[in-house]
């Protein structure tokens, strides 16, 4: 059976029968009216780009927020191929998330992704739903209680904003910053970073962090800017994070490159 006739035979049947659980409707009955309103396209498709065939190499990896409204790359002009996804419900970084930590570890160890983006947007509805007084549940409210933490470390700023449209609008900001520091403390970026510190053939230091945030009222996407350093000296005592510096310095004891001078500043 070809695969397309597979995907519009089978498909909408389990579809049925797993909506029909939720229904009221007795055993037995035909459920598949239910599912009308979806149509497999089996009839088109995207046109293929041969030269994907044999590799894959993209530039980023982008990790966003799993909301339907929002495209995971289509906003940022790149061709199919050039993005590797990750997405979650309000683009979380978290490094006890093993499906998280697997996209993470492939992306920057094996596909050697030198850039990646983490882009929130405005009107998330998990930032919403984390700063609501409601149980939402487990394991739902252990995800959102995430997002939490980052109002309580942000509380002063943002309680200080009295219009509540735009207190959302800056804690969904402060949430993709939050995110990027814990992507920079992980294991696997500092790794990388220090190798391609050390390594020449790099003309910078990798992987490069970036921080957006998608605005649906006019489909742009705005870059925020992070002070890495300023992070790198709050915490690097507690967390132990590398500085690229003191890194050269313990690793080798040979003078920096005028290459690795260059890489030092961006
Ligand atoms: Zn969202």
């Amino acid at each position: 059976m070809k695969i397309h006739s597979l995907i519009q035979v089978h498909i909408p049947r389990l579809i049925s029968r797993s909506f029909g659980t939720l229904g009221t409707q007795k055993p037995g009955q035909n459920y598949l009216h239910r599912t009308k309103h979806i149509q497999w396209n089996t009839s088109s498709r995207i046109e293929p780009d041969y030269e994907l065939c044999d590799s894959h190499s993209p530039n980023y990896l982008w990790i966003g927020c799993s909301d339907a409204r929002i495209p995971a790359h289509e906003g940022t002009g790149q061709k199919t191929g050039n993005i590797f996804v990750h997405r979650n419900l309000g683009n979380l970084v978290l490094n006890t998330d093993a499906n998280f930590m697997s996209v993470l570890q492939y992306a920057v160890e094996y596909l050697n992704i030198p850039h990646i983006i983490i882009c929130g947007h405005y009107d998330c509805n998990a930032v919403h739903a984390a700063v609501d007084a409601k149980d939402h549940n487990n394991p739902l409210e252990n995800w959102l209680c995430n997002i939490r933490n980052v109002y309580y470390e942000n509380k002063t700023e943002l309680n200080a904003i009295p219009d509540e449209k735009m207190r959302y609008r800056r804690l969904v900001e402060l949430n993709v910053v939050a995110q990027c520091v814990e992507l920079f403390k992980t294991n696997t970026i500092q790794r990388r970073r220090i190798k391609t510190y050390r390594d020449d053939s790099f003309p910078y230091t990798q992987p490069r962090i970036h921080a957006l945030v998608y605005q649906p009222e006019d489909g742009l996407l705005k870059h925020l800017k992070i002070n890495f350093k300023e992070y790198l000296r709050d915490r690097g005592e507690i967390y132990n994070l590398y500085h690229p510096a003191e890194a050269k310095a313990k690793l080798s004891q040979e003078p920096p490159s005028k290459s690795l001078k260059r890489k030092l500043s961006q």
